[in-house]
């Protein structure tokens, strides 16, 4: 997967800071930015300072030289989109030093990262495109169509999604992390200290765990939403000693497939969320639900109109037309949900296209992993340029 090189973060000037953001404000009209327009935005003085910065940031891959017919150019990479985030959560205070890469999802990566009063958090970044589409030729096709541009646009409304749905749905008490940070493609949220569901092998009360996780699923639809991605890799599992005894707390995670209780496929997607918990705890835990259900159309008689939580995140700024946009390529790529059992997803196809360039290595999709907990965030030294207030 692509690694999240920091390295250079702390050299960074603060003009190099202002042409990089230059790129990535002429990015979202310019497939290239040609030198005179990064120039211009930047709103530097003087072409050789310029310069000057353009090659110290192509030359740590922070914007990539694009040779056009028309006139040459540069565009931001994903590692460039990668420093501006993590800036900006910098100098919102939510970012002080990076740990351990915890996960790499199909279309994310996940990292342990402390808050400047040594808070672990988890840094998600959305990386939309980078694997889903290898294998299907139509998806390809539909990939092609596509520019680097709006792969970091999808990326950055994947984020922007999970962050709203969060936020409400932390607010209403329902077992989520706590969201700390939202910039650009990524989130910043609480460090659940757990497992995944998929990582367990026995639990003493199956019956329980199955039960909690139904009402969760209910209890969403009652309040218009549909997680869409139920599964065993969603669900993490932490651990609470009460009273000497151990219990499980289920928590869910991963948002951009969430949907609204009206969408078209509303019901297909209910019910198989639905499906996957109980085909998930009949396989691994041998355990079978007398009970039939739960049905969306139970759920839905229960909801009160006025608390409606799809409709809240739409008001909130994440609108229908941003959904469609984000919606129609999950439509062609797929979520966890259809590649739980294969590992196909997982990029161990040789056959492939290259996606982006961007995407410098793909050598280690080895999916969720586990490293240690303790990295020692507390002491880490600041990733960033140090005693420089105005970056
Ligand atoms: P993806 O969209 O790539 O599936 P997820 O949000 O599901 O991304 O995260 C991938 C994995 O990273 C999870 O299965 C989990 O192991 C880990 N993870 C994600 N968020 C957290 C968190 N807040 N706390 C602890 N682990 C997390
Ligand atoms: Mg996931």
């Amino acid at each position: 997967s692509m690694k999240l090189d920091i390295s250079a973060l702390r050299y960074l000037t603060s003009e190099d800071w202002r042409v990089l953001q230059a790129v990535e404000q002429g990015s979202k009209n310019h497939e290239l930015v040609p030198t005179p327009l990064i120039q211009q935005i930047a709103g530097l003085r003087g072409g050789s300072g310029v310069h000057k910065c353009i090659s110290a940031l192509a030359k740590v891959g922070l914007i990539a030289k694009v040779k056009n017919a028309k006139y040459d150019g540069y565009r931001l990479t994903y590692g460039g989109l990668d420093y501006l985030a993590l800036n900006t959560h910098r100098k919102a205070s939510a970012i002080y030093s990076l740990g351990n890469q915890i996960g790499v999802g199909k279309e994310s990566d996940i990292y342990i990262t402390a808050s400047p009063d040594g808070r672990q958090l988890v840094l998600k970044l959305h990386r939309l495109g980078r694997i889903s589409f290898r294998t299907v030729k139509a998806n390809r096709d539909y990939l092609r169509k596509r520019s680097t541009g709006s792969w970091m646009y999808l990326s950055r409304l994947a984020a922007q999604k999970e962050h709203a749905f969060m936020r409400i749905l932390y607010r209403e008490g329902f077992p989520v992390p706590e969201p700390v940070a939202w910039s650009r493609h990524t989130v910043v949220m609480e460090f659940i200290d757990s497992f995944p569901l998929r990582m367990i092998e026995s639990i003493p009360d199956p019956g329980k765990l199955y039960g909690e996780l139904m009402d969760m699923i209910v209890e969403l639809a009652k309040r218009g939403l549909i997680h869409g991605d139920f599964n065993e890799f969603n669900i993490l599992i932490k651990e609470k000693t009460v009273n000497g005894k151990i219990r499980l707390e289920p928590i869910m995670i991963d948002f951009p497939q969430t949907v609204s209780t009206n969408h078209a496929n509303a019901q297909m997607y209910f019910d198989r969320d639905v499906a996957c918990v109980k085909r998930y705890f009949e396989r691994r835990f041998k355990y079978t639900s007398d009970e039939p259900g739960p049905f969306l159309a139970d759920a839905l008689k229960d909801t009160d109109p006025g608390r409606r939580l799809d409709i809240e995140v739409e008001a909130s700024g994440f609108s229908k037309k941003m959904a469609k946009e984000l919606e129609q390529y999950v439509e062609v790529a797929g979520g966890d949900q259809t590649e739980t059992d294969g590992a196909s997803a997982l990029g161990h196809d040789d056959d492939v296209d290259e996606i982006d360039e961007d995407d410098e290595d793909d050598e280690d999709d080895q999916g969720v992993e586990h490293s240690e907990r303790e990295a020692g965030e507390d002491d880490a030294p600041s990733i960033f340029r140090v005693g420089d207030p105005d970056l």
